[in-house]
């Protein structure tokens, strides 16, 4: 056999082992209404303003169902009725009878997994492997975890007496849609607070449903306000007098604003915000369970992740072979219809979204960085972006500076521990890491160095309730998870 004939004959093979047949989820699982009103007191009702915004499918570019646009009034609304829950209703009942309504949301959530999971793949772009096996199941799990905080409280902080903030304003953004939102209102109802929170523009429909939900469940009216709207019901909320405490997850910039808004008044913050996180494959890494991570940590996702191990910082020793698999690895990934079980990378989460990610790519271009993307076929069709790397690149090029938030991983090579560490931390962010090492010591002393809330050794993106999760520097403030995360919640007094 000629050695062109193995060649074929090699890469045929390859291509078979890749290539299955499409495993989609029935979209007839989610019954969606054509409009969706607000979900205030109780009960749905229509804007003030009359005005409703379109929710569209990033893979289809269809429209799913079309949802209110929240106004300054309606935000009111939604607080007063949060504030008569909270002086009526949450703030007086036992603790363990609040943690009751809580597990129940949990519950519920558990037996309806696979239709929350397929309306997040379809309302976000996420495939249906990372809503089924990640989000749902995250989202269930910190219910659970936070029911059981409710009647514990009192013991939580010897000497002293906590007691609930108030109102909570939640404002999300369109990663994780119903992800954030569990992570924003279980630790504030196990607290005893009541909440109004916001959806983002291009994914409200999980929270709709999740509305319902809590309907079902026989949650007080008021307790839980879900509206939906874009950025500037966010500053209405961020505004309004009577809310105690503001949990924001989206952009650094829009958390700065948020931060001079809420400068000079009493109100609480937590922020979390951007990242850059570096991946950091020491020479006695073990190489192909790198290379998994790396896929896991920036691709599987789309990159949509504020955690996401967007910049890949390599021994120089093996990141030819390095290099080499993880390309092998990416031609691999299958993009495409993200309710197919095999699809590994879905679509961009919006039109704008896709921009943003191809004017860096552009940009990297022009400055003579070296791209390389898969040969992936796309369909015709919404939003899509092959897995991407960007090499030779420098620390100040802005692909490495900035959050791209998209499939796109730079390399760059060190020698030294310390130039790992330095590179890792010369950015504006500090949300989280990746160490890949065969040494302990090195994960303890480079971890210990990297000034990010979570460094992850040996794997990424790993995530557990009981964990607080939170950055440095421009990446927020606060933490949100295990006990951590009920603190901005609660009022502590002797
Ligand atoms: P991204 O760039 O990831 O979309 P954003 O920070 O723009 O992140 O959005 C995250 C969330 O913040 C969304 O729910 C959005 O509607 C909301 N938002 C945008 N601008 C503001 C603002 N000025 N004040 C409060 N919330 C805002």
């Amino acid at each position: 056999m000629t050695e062109k004939d193995l060649a074929q004959r090699t890469s045929l093979r390859f291509n078979d082992l890749w290539s299955y047949d499409s495993a989609p989820e029935s979209s007839d699982y989610v019954q969606l209404k054509e409009r969706y009103d607000l979900f205030i007191d109780g009960a749905f009702q229509p804007p003030e303003n009359g005005k409703y915004f379109k929710s569209i499918n990033p893979a289809t570019e269809e429209v799913l169902s079309e949802v209110a646009d929240a106004g300054k009034a309606d935000v009111d609304k939604a607080v007063k009725a949060a504030r008569k829950a909270y002086n009526g209703t949450w703030s007086r009942i036992p603790a363990k009878e609040r943690g009751k309504y809580i597990y129940r949301i949990s519950r519920m959530i558990q037996e309806r997994a696979r239709e929350f999971a397929i309306l997040e793949s379809m309302d976000s772009g996420k495939p249906i492997r990372e809503s089924r096996d990640i989000d749902i199941p995250q989202v269930v799990a910190h219910f659970f975890y936070y029911a059981g905080w409710a009647d514990k409280l009192d013991y939580a902080f010897p000497g002293v007496k906590p007691k609930a903030v108030g109102v909570a304003g939640q404002i999300i953004p369109w990663n994780f849609p119903l992800l954030m939102a569990a992570w924003k209102i279980a630790p504030a109802l196990a607290a005893g607070n009541t909440v109004v929170i916001k959806s983002a523009e291009s994914t409200p429909l999980s929270l709709y449903k999740l509305a319902e939900l809590l309907r079902d469940a026989e949650l007080p009216p008021g307790v839980v306000n879900i509206i939906s709207g874009a950025g500037n019901t966010g500053a209405e909320i961020v505004q309004h007098p009577d809310i105690d405490k503001i949990a924001f997850t989206g952009s650094t910039e829009v958390g700065k604003l948020i931060q001079k808004s809420v400068a000079g008044t009493d109100k609480k913050y937590t922020l979390e915000l951007g990242g850059k996180a570096a991946n950091i494959v020491f020479e006695d890494a073990p190489v192909d369970q790198a290379v998994e991570g790396i896929v896991n940590g920036i691709f599987f996702n789309q990159g949509h992740v504020c955690c996401a191990g967007s910049r890949l910082l390599v021994h120089e020793a093996i990141s030819e072979e390095l290099v080499r698999k993880l390309k092998m690895r990416m031609e691999t990934l299958i993009v495409g219809d993200p309710l197919d079980k095999n699809t590994d990378i879905g679509a961009i989460n919006s039109r704008p979204q896709l921009e943003k990610i191809q004017r860096y790519l552009a940009e990297s271009v022009e400055e003579g960085q070296d791209i390389y993307q898969t040969k992936c076929t796309l369909p015709e069709k919404g939003y899509w972006c092959c897995p991407t790397l960007v090499d030779n690149v420098s620390q100040s090029h802005r692909v490495v500076q900035e959050e791209v938030f998209g499939p796109v991983l730079t390399i760059q090579t060190f020698r030294t521990p310390a130039e790992a560490i330095s590179l890792a931390n010369n950015t504006p962010y500090g949300l989280s890491g990746g160490i890949w090492t065969d040494k302990g010591s090195k994960i303890f002393k480079v971890g210990k160095d990297i000034r990010a809330g979570v460094i992850w050794s040996n794997t990424f993106n790993k995530f557990d309730p009981t964990s607080p999760f939170g950055g440095y520097k421009e990446s927020g403030v606060g933490r949100e998870g295990g006990l951590h995360g009920l603190l901005p919640y609660l009022e502590l007094s002797k």
